[in-house]
C-alpha cells in the first residue's frame, strides 16, 4: 500500500495567528526527526496566500524569508510542495505587531471569477519558484472545494489537475465551511470533472481522497478533557488560536459516530493503526493518504506517529504527489 503524509502548512486563522517559528518551522523539524528514520517524505500543502500578503510588510520580511528557506531546503531533500488556498489573507492587515484577521471571505468562492484566477495563478507560481518543481496538486482551505465548477478553470489554467480535499463520508453543515462528500467512495483515487465526489472516467482531474476513519463520541470527550487538563506532552507547538466552528460541529461529534480524516494532529495520532485497519476493511488497498497540520503537532502525536511507523513501515511504500505525476498523461490523452 502506498503511503502519503500531507501537511497543511499554515498559521492559525483565529484571533491569534501564532508565530512562524512555533506553528511551522519548529514542528516540521520535530516531524522530520521521526519521518526521516523511515524514509517518509512530506507532501506540504502550503498556504501561499499568507506568504504573498506577508511579503507586503517590511516588518515580516524575515519570517517570509525563513519560510521560503525551509520550503526550498525541503524540496531539495525530496519533499513535495503543493498548493493550499486560504484566500482571506487578502482581507487581513498587519499593524502594531499583529494580524487583524478578517475571515468574512473565507472561501475561494467568495471572490469574483477573475480574482479566483489571479489568486490561484499567483500562488501556484510563487510555490513553483520556491520549490523548483511543478506544482499540480491542490487542497482547498477548510475543505471548501464545492461547487467545483466555480474553481475548475482557474485551477486547470494554473496547471493544477490533482485534488486531495475529499474524504469518505465527510459532511459538514457548518455555515462557513459546508461541504458534502457523502457520495465519495472508499476508492484510493478516481477521475472527475465537475464535482470531486462524482467519478467521471474521462474527467481531466484526479482525486486522491484523504483517508478517512470512523470516530466515536468517546474519542472527542477525551479530546475535550485533554485540552482542558493535560500537560505539555499534549500541548501543540503551535501558539495561535483556531477559528471557532459553530456549536453543531462539536455537538455532533460528542453525541454520535462521525467520519474524520486520518490525521497525525494531537490525540488523533493515536488512531493511526486502527484507521489503517479500517481502510483495509473498506477495501482501500491503494493509497493510505493521511494528513496533519504542523501547528497542531504535539510531542505526544510524534510519539504515536513513531510507534505507527515502527510497526507498519514494512507494509507501506512512502510516496509524495510528485511520484503520481504520471497520472496526468492519461488525463490529457483523450
Ligand atoms: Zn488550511
Amino acid at each position: 500500500m502506498k503511503f502519503i503524509l500531507g501537511l497543511d502548512y499554515e498559521l492559525f486563522f483565529g484571533s491569534r495567528t501564532g508565530t512562524v517559528q512555533n506553528c511551522l518551522i519548529r514542528p516540521i523539524d520535530e516531524l522530520l526527526k521521526v519521518t526521516n528514520r523511515y524514509g517518509v517524505r512530506l507532501s506540504l500543502f502550503v498556504d501561499a496566500g499568507y506568504l504573498l500578503r506577508a511579503a507586503e510588510y517590511p516588518a515580516l520580511q524575515a519570517e517570509v524569508d525563513r519560510i521560503k528557506q525551509q520550503l526550498s531546503e525541503l524540496s531539495k531533500q525530496g519533499h513535495d510542495i503543493q498548493l493550499h488556498v486560504h484566500p482571506h489573507w487578502l482581507d487581513c492587515h498587519y499593524a502594531d505587531g499583529e494580524w487583524r484577521i478578517d475571515t468574512t471571505r473565507y472561501r475561494l468562492h467568495d471572490f469574483a471569477t477573475e480574482e479566483i484566477h489571479k489568486i490561484v495563478a499567483d500562488q501556484t507560481k510563487l510555490l513553483a519558484d520556491i520549490s523548483g518543481k511543478p506544482v499540480f496538486a491542490y487542497r482547498a482551505g477548510g475543505w471548501c472545494i464545492q461547487p467545483f465548477t466555480a474553481l475548475k478553470d482557474a485551477l486547470w489554467d494554473a496547471g493544477i489537475w490533482l485534488d486531495s480535499t475529499v474524504y469518505f463520508a465527510g459532511v459538514s453543515t457548518d455555515t462557513v465551511r459546508g461541504y458534502d462528500f457523502s457520495r465519495a467512495g472508499t476508492k484510493s483515487h478516481w477521475r472527475f470533472e465537475n464535482d470531486p465526489v462524482e467519478e467521471e472516467p474521462d474527467g481531466r482531474f484526479v482525486e486522491i481522497p484523504i483517508s478517512a476513519c470512523k470516530l466515536y463520541p468517546g474519542f472527542f470527550w477525551k479530546m475535550a478533557l485533554v485540552k482542558k487538563f493535560a500537560g505539555n506532552r499534549f500541548k501543540p507547538w503551535g501558539d495561535g488560536r483556531t477559528m471557532i466552528a459553530d456549536s453543531a460541529y462539536y455537538l455532533q461529534r460528542l453525541t454520535r459516530p462521525t467520519y474524520s480524516v486520518v490525521s497525525i494532529d494531537g490525540l488523533k495520532a493515536a488512531t493511526l493503526a486502527s484507521a489503517l485497519r479500517q481502510n483495509r476493511r473498506w477495501g482501500n488497498s491503494g493509497i493510505f493518504n493521511i494528513m496533519g497540520h504542523p501547528k497542531s503537532l504535539t510531542p505526544y502525536s510524534m510519539q504515536q506517529l513513531e510507534r505507527f511507523l515502527r510497526d507498519h513501515h514494512t507494509q507501506l511504500e512512502p510516496i509524495t504527489f510528485q511520484d503520481l505525476a504520471g497520472m496526468k498523461a492519461v488525463a490529457t490523452a483523450g
